[in-house]
């Protein structure tokens, strides 16, 4: 339809450790098949915002909404089941298994045993692991870690995946090849993306739209072009 469908919205999300605030009543929502991105200098809060998305964190105050219900005390897992996808800073491979026995820890979870063999040699082969398949997970580069990652949470076919810095350490390559496939399983598989980063430049090869985190607060909202020209955010983020 013409209509664009809100996947998930907070109401007033709030963290508090201690004394410290760390996402003061967080106003946030994105549209099925959307991909954000979220900036903000370090100690912003954008760390902790996601771990409250995924369940990791439970929230002091506020409200999480997710395709049409609350979940904002869900446990994890079960976030997992209805479509959100999780990929933090440290990769959650298992490294002493092989890239095809990775893939078969979530698939396992979800797959016809009728198509298990197929759906892991698809996801295999979309991801550029194939030639892998049979070597341990730590012995691949970094990139390809990435990878496998990202190949095990689509094994669950996400709607909405949330990722802290998935290019950190990577090499100009690495970071390109990671930005072809976020942007690909975006349009081709519309799967909506929460993307916290660092390096503007692969923002902009990503995102339209970025939402600026200042403070535990929205700083403010808007396209790449418009945040990369904000001087208030030249000031708080870049430094300048
Ligand atoms: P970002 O990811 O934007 O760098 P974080 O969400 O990691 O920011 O941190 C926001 C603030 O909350 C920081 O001041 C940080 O020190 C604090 N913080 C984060 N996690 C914890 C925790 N588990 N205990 C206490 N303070 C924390
Ligand atoms: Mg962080």
């Amino acid at each position: 339809g013409v209509d664009t469908e809100t996947i998930l919205q907070t109401r007033d999300l709030r963290k508090e450790f201690g004394g410290l605030t760390a996402t003061d009543d967080i106003d946030f929502g994105i549209d099925e098949g959307e991909l954000r991105c979220l900036i903000g200098p370090n100690g912003a809060g954008k760390s902790t915002f996601v771990k409250l998305l995924t369940g990791r964190l439970e929230p002091t105050d506020g409200s999480i909404y997710y395709d049409g219900s609350e979940i904002t005390t869900l446990p994890s897992h079960e976030r997992v089941t209805r479509g959100i996808s999780i990929k933090f800073q440290v990769p959650s491979i298992y490294p002493n298994l092989t890239v095809r026995e990775n893939i078969r820890i979530p698939l396992q979870t979800v797959a016809d045993p009728a198509n298990f063999e197929e759906r892991t040699h698809e996801l295999l082969e979309r991801f550029h692991l194939a030639e892998t398949g049979d070597e341990m997970a730590s012995t691949l580069s970094h990139g390809q870690q990435q990878r496998l990652e990202i190949a095990m949470a689509m094994s669950l076919e996400p709607n909405l995946m949330l990722l802290d810095e998935p290019v950190a350490g990577l090499s100009v390559e690495e970071t390109s090849e990671i930005a072809d496939l976020l942007t690909t399983i975006n349009e081709e598989d519309g799967v909506a993306f929460i993307v916290i980063e660092h390096d503007i430049d692969f923002v902009e090869s990503i995102a339209d739209q970025v939402t600026v985190l200042h403070q535990g607060e929205i700083f403010t909202e808007g396209s790449i072009a418009d945040i990369r020209n904000d001087p208030d955010v030249r000031r708080i983020y870049l430094g300048e």
